[in-house]
């Protein structure tokens, strides 16, 4: 069997050091906001590019900590509208629910999956305070136009990065290209934790104090509460595994890359739709813009090829089978329309992806995508 992620032999590469850093830990005594969690927060800001990392639960708790700060900054109030990708994972849509601000979801673009910009700005309104795009998949959601429109309505731009650490938009990494992201280390991310946590980055001062308190209830200096914060902070334990693993994310995610490129040129079966970024195949080896979080192929027969590879041995999943809008949690929006977003939600799949995914492996599964 060929498992969809293979966790167990992702961190057995690194069982040696997380071992020893975890005996580190339990032997120091000191298990929340020490020195660990400050080094990896220094190291994660450091590789993304930007002033400030703050260490948080886990990357919903991330997106929400980065509403909740801008709500006390007084930069957005309750009821207020932010722009979101109708196809997102619904993490990203209970960050803004859950401030009680109003998800305004957009179609994305049926190429890159990724938000279309080019519907914005007709969604724009008095109450618009923010575009929360969401680097779906592992590629860059990101353009010259999506600044221009920021700007002109004065919006702010938040990055959920769940799933695109590493990714890069003209030499900027993604996490640093807007004015706030959030980050999630859960297990099968691409930089993935041995537990929950998460991260916010920003190059934004009041931002970063803001949130940092909000996580810790609200406090900057113990037992004085100025926001009605919330517990949601990184292990020391977890910060050590993480800036074990974080050295390797460059390896991993080129390891990600040739898989995705090998997929790319030997998946031939005409009913199949490849995932395309904005790179053509020969600029490929170079481009940085996809850390191919998911391999994402399309199909009309989506059921009928899930089978097979599952016969087969090929383990896949769907990312994902219900989109937010026809969710039970959200009742008020199942009325809403988005075609693009509800076909994708038909016919996508994900194919084994991972740093350790074998040549072999490789080979296997486009065999068996190429004979359905
Ligand atoms: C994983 C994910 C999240 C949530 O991260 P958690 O750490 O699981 O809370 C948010 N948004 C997207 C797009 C994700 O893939």
């Amino acid at each position: 069997m060929i498992n969809f992620l293979d966790l167990q032999k992702i961190n057995a590469q690194y069982a040696a050091e997380l071992k020893q850093a975890a005996a580190e830990v339990i032997d120091s005594g000191w298990y929340l906001l020490g020195e660990r969690v400050k080094q990896f927060e220094t190291n994660l800001a450091n590789y993304i590019g930007v002033k400030y990392a703050i260490g948080v639960g886990n990357g919903l708790d991330a997106l929400r900590l980065i509403l909740k700060a801008y709500i006390q900054m007084g930069v957005m109030q309750e009821g207020d509208e932010v722009i979101v990708p109708a196809n997102t994972y619904i993490a990203s849509i209970l960050a803004i629910t859950d401030n009680r601000l109003k998800p305004i979801l957009v179609e994305p673009d049926i190429n890159t999956y990724n938000l279309d910009i080019s519907l914005i700005e007709q969604h724009i309104t008095h109450r618009t305070r923010a575009i929360m795009v969401v680097h779906l998949y592992g590629q860059v959601c990101w353009s010259e136009k999506l600044e221009s429109i920021a700007k002109k309505h004065g919006l702010k731009i938040i990055e959920d990065n769940a799933q695109a650490i590493g990714a890069e938009w003209n030499g900027v990494k993604t996490g640093a290209l807007g004015d706030a992201a959030g980050f999630s280390f859960y297990p099968g991310k691409n930089l993935g934790a041995l537990g929950d946590s998460g991260a916010v980055t920003t190059n934004n001062d009041q931002l970063a104090k803001v949130v940092r308190a909000l996580g810790n209830y609200g406090s900057k200096q113990k037992y004085i509460n100025e926001y009605q914060g919330l517990n949601s902070r990184i292990d020391e334990i977890q910060a050590a595994f993480l800036s074990i693993k974080l050295k390797h994310l460059d390896t991993e995610n080129q390891r990600r890359r040739e898989i995705a490129q090998y997929y790319l040129e030997n998946i031939t079966n005409p009913g199949i739709i490849l995932p395309i970024s904005d790179f053509s195949l020969f600029t490929f080896h170079f481009s940085l813009t996809h850390v191919w979080h998911l391999f994402v192929i399309r199909t009309q027969n989506r059921d009928k090829l899930q089978k097979h590879l599952t016969k087969n041995g090929i383990q896949t999943l769907i990312h994902y089978p219900i989109p937010p809008h026809k969710q039970m949690a959200y009742k008020g929006l199942n009325g809403l329309n988005f075609p693009i977003t509800e076909k994708t939600h038909k016919q996508v799949l994900s194919l084994p992806i991972s740093s350790v995914i074998e040549a072999e492996q490789a080979k296997y599964i486009t065999q068996q995508v190429n004979t359905v």
